[in-house]
């Protein structure tokens, strides 16, 4: 039964009890638990006890200025305290970034994120609309032609009986990818277990704690999946837990696995941080690395360069929005907790290539074909077309390959596999991310067999006086979506201790 204060905080979160007061000592005494600033549920995560007034205006620095760094710093200063963000390279922006030169004609392209789903990314969304930045519808998933074992396959033909059984799917799977999109499969086996999840924040206690301990392949193995089931959807080394309860949260959320609703900024998406960074104004530093954290009872100071002067700067807070595997390389006084140290040594991200190239005509129109396709190759994944909205012949196709790929081998991979009669490519950029020293990884891979319980509640939980905000400081690990997310979520928490 709920009680009468219980039911009031439900009403009002700003209302504080004794033990919220304790739990956020405990957390800013050091890294907490499970019980503590992880919020119970999405909706607790937008409200965390905002309402509250600040005593004071705290001092609070934002380590790194991507998507995640810039939105936290903006919250906390439209809630108004003092804030400083300080980025180690020239630009702030990180992992979004759009380039206009040396793209002919006005065209442009966006080398890191550049899409965003609806539903989903609702804060993101909002951010466009304060900013006045206009969404493009994004079609490059609609009608997406695929390359499986060398075979181009259309939607039609994925959801033709005859050719799933011809993929070695069984008649159950076939039966299902007839009536469900080609990425739904794995809601097949997974849809039972779905609602088993009441709050998307919490994946533990509903039951299926143990299926951590195995893979997705093995649950799949249980549910009698078939060999080409395992293939397409299995994953011998992601914690089946994980997989569910990634999508349980798109289910609660009401975005499909596969999202086709999708929209990119008109402009290119740095117009998002670029606006972010021009209401920040002069509190973001830029070509202010960070050299050295120390973590101390009643402030943090930061070690930074600045014109190549070693600098120090104390605050009452720290917001770190540089990805983990960057984090683990700055030195830090006294150690991170234990379980804080793990998750940073242990995070794993994934990488990739952006590959541009520029046509001198959209050949696909005269070839009566859509400029999207799904190359599956490493040397080229996907490729799609953007800023068709430039006026002029000349067109952009942007894609996505594995790290180091060179233009050449992306070029050759798109001439191997696209099935029109005329290429007319006649410039491709790689932008290799894996090389840039502050912003080379990409986005937070899903947890391995045995992790989640690891990872979940400590990847998102405050030590001590620093908080964590970033593409893998949430519950999904969508880029954009959780760098929003966790940086509302972190600026109420640390305007409300
Ligand atoms: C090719 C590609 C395509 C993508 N597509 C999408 C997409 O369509 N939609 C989506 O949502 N996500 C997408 N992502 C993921 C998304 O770009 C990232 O997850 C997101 O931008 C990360 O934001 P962030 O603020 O957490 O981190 P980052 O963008 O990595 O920002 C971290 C910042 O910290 C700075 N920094 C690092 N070290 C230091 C230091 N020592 N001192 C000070 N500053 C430091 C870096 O310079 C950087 O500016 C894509 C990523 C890539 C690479």
């Amino acid at each position: 039964m709920i009680s009468s204060l219980a039911l009031k905080k439900t009403m009002n979160p700003s209302i504080l009890t004794r033990r919220d007061a304790l739990k956020r000592l405990s957390a800013a005494a050091g890294l907490t638990g499970a019980s503590s600033l992880w919020p119970r549920s999405a909706e607790a995560a937008d409200n965390t006890a905002a309402p509250l007034t600040p005593r004071r205006a705290k001092k609070i620095i934002v380590a790194g200025g991507g998507i995640g760094g810039l939105c936290a710093a903006y919250e906390l200063m439209k809630l108004g305290h003092e804030v400083t963000v300080l980025e180690a390279s020239g630009r702030a922006g990180g992992h979004v970034r759009t380039i206009h030169d040396p793209l002919p004609d006005g065209l442009y392209a966006d080398l890191g994120a550049e899409q965003c789903t609806k539903p989903g990314y609702e804060r993101y969304r909002q951010y466009a609309h304060e900013f006045g930045l206009e969404l493009l519808p994004y079609p490059r998933r609609d009608g997406e032609d695929r390359y499986l074992d060398g075979k181009l396959f259309s939607e039609e033909m994925l959801a033709d009986r005859k050719v799933l059984s011809g993929l070695g799917f069984n008649d159950r799977e076939a039966e299902y990818l007839s009536r469900h999109e080609w990425h739904d499969l794995p809601l097949l086996f997974f849809g039972p277990y779905l609602d088993s999840f009441k709050d998307e924040y919490q994946p533990f206690g509903v039951g299926l704690d143990d299926l951590d301990n195995i893979s997705v392949t093995d649950l799949l193995r249980r549910e009698h999946a078939s060999d080409a089931a395992l293939r397409y959807v299995g994953g011998k080394e992601t914690s089946a837990l994980y997989s569910l309860w990634h999508a349980a949260i798109l289910k609660h959320r009401g975005v499909p696995m596969y999202p086709k609703e999708l929209f990119r900024i008109k402009g290119g998406n740095q117009r998002m941080t670029d606006a972010f960074s021009a209401r920040l104004g002069a509190r973001l530093r830029l070509g202010c690395p960070i050299t050295k954290i120390v973590r101390g009872d009643s402030a943090v100071t930061l070690h930074f360069q600045e014109f190549g002067e070693d600098k120090r700067m104390e605050a009452d807070y720290l917001v770190n929005a540089i990805p983990l595997p960057v984090l683990k390389r700055i030195p830090v006084e006294p150690a991170w907790p234990e379980a804080k140290a793990w998750v940073i040594e242990n995070v794993a991200y994934n990488m990739q290539t952006r590959v541009v190239f520029v046509a001198r005509t959209p050949f696909w129109k005269s070839d009566g074909l859509k400029p999207h396709l799904s190359i599956g190759l490493n040397h080229l994944y996907h490729v799609w077309e953007m800023a068709d909205e430039v006026p002029g012949d000349r067109s952009i196709l942007i894609g996505s390959a594995a790290p180091g790929t060179t233009e050449r081998q992306a070029l050759d991979a798109y001439r191997s596999r696209y099935p029109g009669k005329s290429v007319e490519i006649e410039h491709t950029i790689a932008h290799q991310w894996f090389m840039d020293r502050w912003a080379p990884v990409c986005e937070r891979e899903s947890f391995r067999v045995g992790q989640l319980a690891k990872f979940i509640p400590n990847i998102m939980e405050p030590a001590g006086r620093i908080h964590f905000v970033g593409a893998y400081a949430d519950n999904l690990n969508w880029g954009m979506e959780a760098a929003t997310r966790s940086a509302n979520r972190v600026a109420k928490t640390i305007h409300a201790l």
